[in-house]
């Protein structure tokens, strides 16, 4: 639905501009959940009327190739987005993705992952923000689930969702509590939340005991599961998600527990939750950053 409200957005810059909103995405190495996302975002902004690019190097690129790709794509008139998918191949380095993000040029960082955006998301003045956070805040406000007020709960505190998430929350005037692996008692301080993000990318960690009865809930974590006795232990016999894995070979699941879903009042599918709407917010940048830049 975001993406069709969007298409009309894509043709009048196309009109305007003599030429569509373009993304590149940079994509090193073949991690096997990286090339299905990668794949969801380009066909996303292909089937939006965009000009959607990928931008492949090998496991074994030196990771100046990646820099040398990102600096490129910073000086491509026709390029308004560049998204580095993460994450890079581990022989790169532990700073390696941060160095990444800081070499893209900040009009074109449709990841919202560039320090100046993540300043100027502290400040509440961003433009471009990290786009599994922000498709979360677009699906609680599509729902009409009030914030104002409202106490908030993460868990997980990493730069790309925990983090971001709180502030988008603080700034729509929610009390915001990001806990993270030190937190003490962490499903008291869940229990206290009206409205529970967890972003931790432990299976089934969030069980009914974290869950005020009638939160809302969004489970933004996404781990495959390929062991039966993994599936076991969250499905009972005869559920329907167990036939799917015996079907597929694994699973997909949450961070939530899926008893959970009897206490919240409202909680997001794993999958066909978060994901889609994190893909949603990469076109929606995409249209920003070159409307911006126009
Ligand atoms: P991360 O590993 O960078 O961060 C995980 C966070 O969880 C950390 O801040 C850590 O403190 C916290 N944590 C870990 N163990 C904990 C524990 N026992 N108790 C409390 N907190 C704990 O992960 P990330 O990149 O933020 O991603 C989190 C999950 O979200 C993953 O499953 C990832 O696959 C998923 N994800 C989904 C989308 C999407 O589009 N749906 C996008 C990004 C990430």
């Amino acid at each position: 639905m975001i993406r069709a409200e969007l298409r009309p957005r894509v043709a009048a810059f196309t009109s305007r501009r003599g030429r569509p909103p373009g993304l590149a995405v940079v994509l090193a190495g073949h991690n096997p959940a990286s090339e299905i996302y990668v794949r969801h975002k380009l066909r996303a902004l292909d089937e939006a009327g965009c000009r959607a690019q990928l931008v492949r190097l090998d496991a074994a690129a030196a990771f100046t190739e990646v820099l040398d790709a990102v600096a490129r794509l910073n000086t491509d008139g026709a390029v308004d987005g560049i998204l580095v998918q993460s994450p890079l191949p581990t022989e790169m380095g532990a700073g390696a993705e941060q160095r990444v993000f800081d070499a893209i040029d900040p009009a074109k960082d449709v990841d919202g992952f560039h320090p100046s955006n993540v300043g100027l998301l502290v400040q509440n003045r961003s433009s471009l923000v990290a786009c599994t956070p922000l498709g979360c805040l677009e699906l609680l406000e599509r729902a009409g689930i009030p914030l104002a007020g409202r106490h908030a709960v993460i868990i997980g505190r990493s730069n790309i969702v925990g983090k971001p998430m709180a502030l988008l929350l603080l700034h729509r005037d929610a009390t915001v509590t990001l806990c993270h692996s030190r937190t003490v008692d962490l499903p008291a301080v869940a229990r206290e939340a009206d409205i529970l993000v967890a972003a931790i990318g432990r299976p089934a960690f969030v069980t009914a005991e974290f869950v005020k009865p009638g939160a809302t809930v969004v489970d933004v974590g996404i781990t495959r599961l390929d062991q039966a006795s993994e599936v076991e232990r969250l499905f009972p016999a005869g559920h329907p998600r167990r036939r799917q894995f015996q079907a597929n070979g694994s699973l997909l699941v949450g961070d939530v527990h899926p008893d959970v879903e009897e206490v919240a009042g409202a909680l997001t599918p794993v999958p066909g939750g978060v994901g889609p709407l994190t893909i949603a917010m990469v076109l929606r940048n995409t249209l920003t950053a070159a409307e911006n830049r126009a």
